[in-house]
């Protein structure tokens, strides 16, 4: 139609062409594997970028075929995190927490053609290599001895001439990137992301009253480049030209530290134990570092406990809650104080940042209980369903997610809510029986059919209880056959060959009975309520 707009399309190369003309003398630093510090500029990342697109065009990847990462978070990482989308390729980031199986198949779904791998993370990967079709791997190193039959990042780059580089154009509903997520059941499930959603979520994030991030920014994400695209902040740092700072595999507390301080950290992001254990270590020792006062840490991925909000606010430094998912790219509600709440009392103003807070803008909420979708008045419960322009449609390759998506179009969070009149989201329980332990999945399913292969097991229900460092830990509730005896070490031994030791359940009660729903179900609400007050200690 004639005089319209221009049908410019949303792609990642538009954000890198800009970074390139605008920001090439901005500056991105990287704490390397030997605790070194790595620093170069926009310019130079962006040339790498293209020298990246250029080698693996020569490898003979095609538009659409996926390109998958095995990387902590650091420069290299960033730099593919825009050369593989620039080409039409899709960046597969591998979760290096999850079981060599479930890499295999994550792997296998996805049809990665190339994996690029960390060198410190070649031993994990050895693990599922064999299982797996991808054939073709290239390793980071700083030394160049890769092993035979592997490329070396630096080789390939080498052998690039920038200068044959040309700024694609595409179809911004094209995949850019893909993860892969947790289910209660059956395999986990991929999500593509479109160019146009990234670009998208990108300019929603930087928003004042969202993650508010711009140019004068210095930013580091402790959220893993493998986790949901760390929140997206690769993207959206790049976009507005913001100094970025990776932690590279050093994400203990004084390390993280150390980065802050030394880079002048503006704002930060990742799980809450993360910010659990940097603030014991603040309490331990409250002169040790000068930080950035107002230094804004993002916490998303569970819920922030509001002592720890109080606790940093004694330290200048604010946390602000975010919630997302895998699913939204992953941004969805960000809880930053509203103007009407500048003049109440301490205790509503820390009530509302311990909330989920409020929808991004293009991010619609609703939420359904039994009798429909619930009113806007802070009481009533039901589940959260969603919609917007960065939010799946569906899942890649995965019949059986269908019924997370309604009929009209909306996405099921399967996050169980109230919302007051202000749009304000507050998470009161979860319909998915996962634990989520220091920003990973722990399924109680799988616990819990573990256990009732016990011979001496009649039915084990698993829930989470709070843990002061991983804010979720798993409690594995039992109830043994009529007339034996177990003890709790038991149990545990014989679950430790199925499971990483993480995945153990912190500790084991007997019960005579488990409550359950009218269809038979564990009633896991209610022993949630029971053990509310369960104490599992830091470990
Ligand atoms: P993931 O896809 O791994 O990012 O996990 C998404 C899920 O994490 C959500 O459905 C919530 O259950 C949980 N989650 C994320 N952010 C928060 C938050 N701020 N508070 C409570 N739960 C959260």
């Amino acid at each position: 139609m004639q005089g319209l707009m221009m049908n410019y399309q949303l792609t990642i190369p538009t954000i890198l062409k800009r970074a390139e003309q605008v920001y090439s003398y901005k500056k991105i630093v990287t704490r390397q594997p030997d605790k070194s510090f790595h620093e170069y500029t926009y310019a130079d990342f962006v040339s790498r970028a293209k020298k990246l697109t250029l080698a693996l065009q020569r490898l003979g990847v095609q538009p659409g075929e996926r390109v998958a990462t095995f990387c902590w978070n650091h420069y290299r990482h960033l730099e593919a995190y825009f050369a593989i989308p620039t080409f039409g390729a899709v960046l597969h980031t591998l979760n290096i927490r999850l079981f060599p199986e479930d890499l295999t198949f994550i792997a296998n779904d996805a049809n990665d053609k190339v994996i690029i791998i960390d060198k410190i993370l070649l031993p994990l990967f050895e693990k599922f290599k064999n299982n797996i079709q991808a054939r073709t791997f290239i390793v980071i190193s700083d030394d160049g001895q890769v092993p035979e039959g592997m490329y070396d990042y630096e080789t390939l780059l080498a052998a690039e001439n920038e200068a044959s580089f040309v700024y694609p154009d595409f179809d911004e509903n094209q995949a850019s990137a893909m993860c892969y997520t947790s289910g209660t059941t059956g395999k986990p499930k991929g999500v593509l992301y479109s160019h146009r959603a990234v670009v998208l979520h990108s300019m929603g994030a930087a928003l004042p009253d969202v993650m508010n991030l711009s140019e004068i920014d210095t930013v580091l994400p402790v959220v893993p480049m493998f986790h949901a695209n760390a929140w997206g902040l690769p993207y959206t740092a790049t976009m507005v030209g913001a100094k970025q700072v990776y932690p590279g595999p050093h994400l203990d507390a004084v390390s993280l530290l150390e980065d802050f301080e030394r880079e002048k950290v503006t704002l930060t992001a990742g799980v809450p134990t993360i910010w659990l254990g940097i603030i014991q270590h603040l309490e331990a020792n409250p002169n040790q570092f000068n930080l950035t006062p107002d230094m804004r840490m993002v916490v998303g991925g569970s819920a922030a406990p509001e002592g720890m909000i109080r606790n940093y606010d004694k330290f200048n430094l604010r946390v602000v809650q975010a919630w997302g998912m895998t699913e939204m790219t992953p941004l969805g509600t960000m809880a930053n104080l509203p103007s009407a709440l500048k003049d109440a009392s301490d205790d509503a103003k820390y009530a509302y940042r311990a909330s989920q807070g409020t929808p991004a803008p293009m991010v619609e909420i609703r939420a359904r209980g039994d009798e429909g979708l619930i009113p806007w008045d802070g009481k009533t419960m039901g589940e959260l369903e969603v919609r917007g322009p960065w939010i799946a449609a569906s899942y890649y390759n995965a019949p059986q997610g269908a019924d997370r998506f309604t009929e009209d179009g909306w996405f099921r969070t399967g996050d169980i809510v109230t919302i007051d009149f202000r749009g304000t989201v507050k998470i009161q329980d979860r319909s998915k029986d996962l634990i989520k332990s220091g920003g990973e999945w722990i399924s109680s399913v799988d616990l819990e059919n573990a256990l009732m292969a016990h011979p001496k097991v009649a039915e084990a229900a698993v829930i989470s209880v709070f843990h002061p460092k991983w804010a979720e830990r798993p409690l594995a509730i039992v109830v043994l056959k009529q007339g034996q005896s177990a003890t709790a070490e038991e149990l545990k031994d014989f679950l430790m060959p199925k499971f990483a030791t993480w995945w153990l359940p912190d500790a084991i009660e007997f019960v005579d009975s488990i409550p359950r729903t009218a269809t038979g179900k564990f009633l896991k609400t209610a022993l949630r309520e029971q053990f509310k007050e369960y104490k599992v200690g830091v470990s």
